[in-house]
């Protein structure tokens, strides 16, 4: 399940698509061939999952006075461009909703007499009509969990629409005729028509944030259950995908993640404020997908430093690959043995915390042939997804946005102040240092990581 291209992409969300490229990347170390889809959710979503509310990018297209097309493209480039930020694969198919109206249409047709009922609203799906109806979600859907009887005239408080009719004497933006008038389809229906569309059903994973197991997805199975005319859920394989993986929420105290607040969490502010968006990979790959994360500057900045740590390891490696040519032989067997657990680690349940401990052992292994080393590196970094063959040193320090004193002119300065400590004159030299903090520069005499300075982002 992909965005719903209403607003930028909050760094919460971006936490599921870290998780899925890192599940497809083990997959692919494992040797498996991998068809990734991701939807882009470009009409239908609604501003409560549970049916209520308007839609998300008629009510965005509304409020900046733009079309829902234009919309749509903004916030799907937006998107596009966090996910090559954090190094986020492309996949195999982009699936825009809006492209599969006629087959969602189709769709819902071939399961309406058997499993929908029609109100003046649209036409619903009746859960009641399939076995163990949202058993992903291990909850009571009838009796609670947050539900409320939005719609009149709907049989089960579970029930959802497939199709929303347009209201009569309204003119919606996005619409399409169809059997129950004109309208626009329910979100559900789209996933579980996309995915037949492009991977066939059922197909093998299906990923999506901890909040799609109460509604979405178990909305997405009833109708998988109805297309394929299979009953009880006694086997995986009825459901339409055969595991439904889920990450865990990013959580910020601070409320800054609601796409309302000013200063919103959204990548391109951690980059504003200096941090390089790979820090945030690292924060993600630091606690276990299934966990709870909680977002703080202090933790952003504890990833960035250990990913500036990794990035020095690897240049100091790489140097000393030079003036030796690579052995012929087979990695030295504690250069297997540390692979060998960063596999173990990363193929139980993607256990990213363990297998980044075995990937910076692997960097400190000692009298081992470097060339090994950077070898194994690479390849485990395939996985990690950090791209460390590329990226330097230099590109960790990102100029905060409001920094307004240049890269040259800090380099210049501590050049002068080099040459007031080379000539005992200590005077100018703190001189110097104060001058620099008060343009938001702290200088780092005998950082062990040689960085010498650092922007003030706070
Ligand atoms: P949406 O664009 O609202 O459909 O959400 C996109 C993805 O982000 C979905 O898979 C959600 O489950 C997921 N998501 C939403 N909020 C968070 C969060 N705070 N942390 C992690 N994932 C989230
Ligand atoms: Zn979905």
């Amino acid at each position: 399940c992909g965005p719903t291209v209403y607003n930028y992409p909050h760094i919460g969300n971006m936490r599921a698509y870290v998780f899925a490229d890192t599940l497809g990347r083990v997959l692919s170390f494992k040797g498996y061939r991998l068809t990734h889809v991701i939807n882009i959710t470009d009409v239908g979503h609604l501003t409560d999952d549970a049916d209520a509310g308007e839609d998300k990018l008629e009510k965005a297209a509304a409020k900046e006075a733009r079309s829902i097309w234009d919309i749509a493209r903004h916030y799907t480039q937006a998107y596009w461009a966090d996910v090559k930020a954090l190094n986020i694969r492309q996949p195999a198919h982009w699936s825009i909703a809006t492209d599969y109206v006629p087959q969602m249409i189709e769709f819902a047709q071939s399961i309406a007499a058997d499993h929908c009922y029609e109100l003046d609203s649209g036409l619903y799906f009746d859960t009641s009509t399939v076995a163990d109806y949202g058993r992903l979600a291990r909850a009571d859907t009838q009796e609670g969990e947050g539900r409320i009887e939005a719609v009149e005239g709907k049989r089960h408080a579970a029930d959802f629409a497939i199709w929303r009719k347009t209201p009569p004497g309204e003119k919606r933006q996005m619409e399409w005729d169809s059997p129950w008038g004109k309208g626009a389809p329910g979100w559900h229906l789209e996933c579980s028509v996309m995915s037949r569309a492009l991977l066939g059903l059922p197909f093998d994973i299906h990923t999506g944030g901890i909040d799609h197991r109460e509604i979405h997805h178990p909305n997405e199975i009833a109708q998988n259950q109805a297309i394929a005319h299979t009953h009880g859920l006694d086997c995986a394989e009825n459901s339409g995908a055969r595991l439904w993986m889920h990450n865990n929420f990013l959580i910020d105290r601070s409320g800054k993640m609601s796409k309302s607040s000013g200063e919103f969490l959204r990548l391109q502010l951690l980059i504003d404020k200096g941090f390089h968006p790979l820090a945030y990979r690292m924060m993600c790959l630091q606690a276990h997908y299934r966990s709870e994360l909680e977002f703080s500057w202090e933790n952003l900045a504890a990833a960035l430093t250990r990913l500036k740590r990794m990035v020095m390891a690897v240049d100091r490696l790489v140097d000393s690959c030079h003036g030796s040519s690579p052995s012929q032989q087979a990695w030295h067997q504690n250069v297997l043995g540390l692979v060998d657990v960063f596999d173990k680690s990363i193929s139980d349940d993607l256990n990213s915390p363990l297998a980044l401990t075995a990937f910076e052992d692997l960097l400190t292994l000692k009298k081992v042939s470097p060339h090994h080393k950077v070898e194994a590196i690479y390849k485990l970094d395939e996985v990690l997804g950090f791209g460390l063959q590329g990226l330097m040193r230099s590109d960790l320090r990102i100029r905060p946005k409001s920094a307004t004193i240049t890269e040259a002119e800090i380099e210049a300065a501590l050049d002068r102040r080099q040459d007031a400590r080379a000539g005992k004159d200590f005077a100018t030299s703190d001189a110097i240092r104060d001058e620099l903090a008060g343009q938001g520069v702290e200088v780092m005499d005998g950082d062990p990581l040689r960085w010498e300075w650092k922007l003030d982002v706070a």
